[in-house]
């Protein structure tokens, strides 16, 4: 292992400078990361946002997701440059910054399900290893097969872009969970429709509730 360091050290994401295998960015990188620097709850800008859209019980966003910005920029590896490894920092970083306690901590982890033909293409669901290393940080189990994406299908008529959207937006739970407070993540929150989707699905079952977890929000 350290002499694998030695002969492929590991570099910054950013700027290239040799860093630490356990780090994606150097310090001087790492300081231009817009965080939120919110606490997890209902005082911060990306529950304000989701509350207008469905009943949120807290909501939490690691980064901001400001054009040309760092966080930005990482992200888009993630999700579009096979940077999967990407998905480990961006759960330590979450997991150093996020608090709970007891009362208000999520009993399940659930990111918003890619549609099978993105996940073919991508190799990899972006969210997987994020929520997988932020469930073993927090102690919060992951389930990834309680909620899927349906109706995928695009509709015949693609002039018909209303009901193309609509159609693209079906999520169901194919669990049976009750009582459960569900901590919902997701890469990027835009408009956060497709957050308010998949919330509305879990809060089908009136004794369920939902957390939201962004890895960046657009404000
Ligand atoms: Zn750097």
């Amino acid at each position: 292992m350290f002499l694998l360091d030695l002969l492929l050290p590991q570099r910054c994401t950013c700027c290239d400078l040799i860093v630490d295998a356990d780090e994606l960015l150097c310090e001087e990188c790492l300081q231009q990361i817009n965080f939120c620097n919110e606490d997890f709850g209902t005082h911060n800008k990306l529950y304000r946002r989701l509350q207008l859209l469905f009943p949120l019980r807290n909501a939490f966003s690691l980064m901001e997701f400001e054009k040309e910005s760092l966080s930005r920029k990482i992200i888009h590896e993630l999700k579009y440059n096979g940077r999967e490894r990407h998905g480990k920092f961006f759960a330590e970083w979450t997991s150093e910054r996020l608090q709970f306690n007891e009362r208000e901590k999520p009993t399940v982890i659930v990111g918003v399900p890619l549609h099978p033909k993105k996940k073919r293409k991508r190799g990899y669901n972006q969210l997987d290893l994020f929520n997988q290393i932020l469930g073993e940080r927090m102690k919060i189990p992951v389930d990834k097969e309680a909620l899927i994406r349906t109706n995928f299908r695009r509709s015949q008529a693609s002039k018909n872009k209303a009901r193309r959207e609509k159609t693209d937006q079906g999520f169901r739970l194919v669990k049976p969970l009750t009582h459960t407070h569900f901590l919902l993540t997701d890469d990027v929150c835009t408009t956060g429709n497709t957050l308010a989707s998949c919330a509305w699905e879990l809060l089908k079952e009136p004794s369920n509730s939902v957390s939201i977890l962004a890895i960046a929000h657009e404000s």
